[in-house]
């Protein structure tokens, strides 16, 4: 690249008239020099003014051509973080100009989300330059499709309209019965010491650990539905509640 230029300066150097080439050899492209180059060993038929002939049209639009398909970074894209696909590292940032995307791009090893809105960091873990905005704020990045990506699916899995249902431990069983059959939102339990007290049955609301005491698993089943519980655990009433207020907005 350097000896190209210095090579392109001299032979512009030599030839004074020829302006325009030298130029283009000043600012140009290493195509463009070689393109001048070429000019300057034709004799310089450029150098008669500003009009370029049919010949040199043509190889100005080819080199133009191959130049953008040399061009293997993909253009900056203008987006608020969720539209660029809650990209959590593994990017490139070009600022958050309105106008055009920054000149140079600068690679994101990593964010922060909070309430306030994302911060963008280097892998080194520093904080970017102008890094730092509201997560309705657009800025320019090239986010590659295999670049980690915030899952929106919530760590616990969500069961009978956003319950989750509670952990093993704390479903054990009362003292004189066993979990009999166990089911998703609901668990039939059978009392097995026939000294203990009780109903022969109960049934449990897996999400809030509250029990019923029903006389059979026919009983139990009914009234550990989604649609049963409600009647008898306050929890799943006040849930269902929420749900149909969500629901009617
Ligand atoms: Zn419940």
């Amino acid at each position: 690249m350097t000896d190209i230029t210095t090579t392109t300066e001299t032979a512009a150097a030599e030839t004074p008239t020829d302006e325009v080439a030298a130029k283009r050899a000043r600012k140009g492209t290493r195509a463009d020099r070689q393109h001048e180059l070429n000019q300057a060993a034709q004799g310089d038929d450029a150098a008669q003014g500003e009009s370029l002939s049919d010949d040199e049209r043509e190889q100005l639009a080819a080199h133009t051509a191959q130049l953008a398909a040399n061009a293997d970074e993909p253009a900056p894209v203008r987006a608020t973080w969720k539209q660029h696909g809650n990209p959590t590292g593994g990017f490139v940032f070009f600022g958050t100009a309105v106008k055009s995307p920054a000149d140079k791009g600068v690679k994101v090893g990593k964010i922060e989300t909070d309430a306030q809105g994302i911060t963008l960091k280097s892998a080194n873990g520093r904080a970017i330059e102008g890094g730092a905005f509201g997560s309705a704020t657009k800025f320019w990045a090239v986010v590659p499709a295999d670049a980690p990506r915030k899952s929106d699916v919530p760590t616990s899995t969500p069961k009978a309209g956003g319950l989750a249902k509670l952990p093993a431990e704390k479903l054990t069983a009362p003292a004189g019965y066993v979990v009999k059959w166990p089911h998703g939102g609901y668990d039939l339990l059978k009392k097995t010491d026939k000294d203990a007290a009780g109903a022969a049955w109960l049934v449990r609301c897996n999400y809030h650990g509250t029990t019923k005491e029903v006389a059979s698993a026919k009983e139990g089943d009914g009234l550990g539905s989604n649609a049963g519980r409600p009647s008898w655990c306050a929890k799943c009433k006040a849930h269902a509640e929420q749900l149909a207020t969500a629901g009617a907005k």
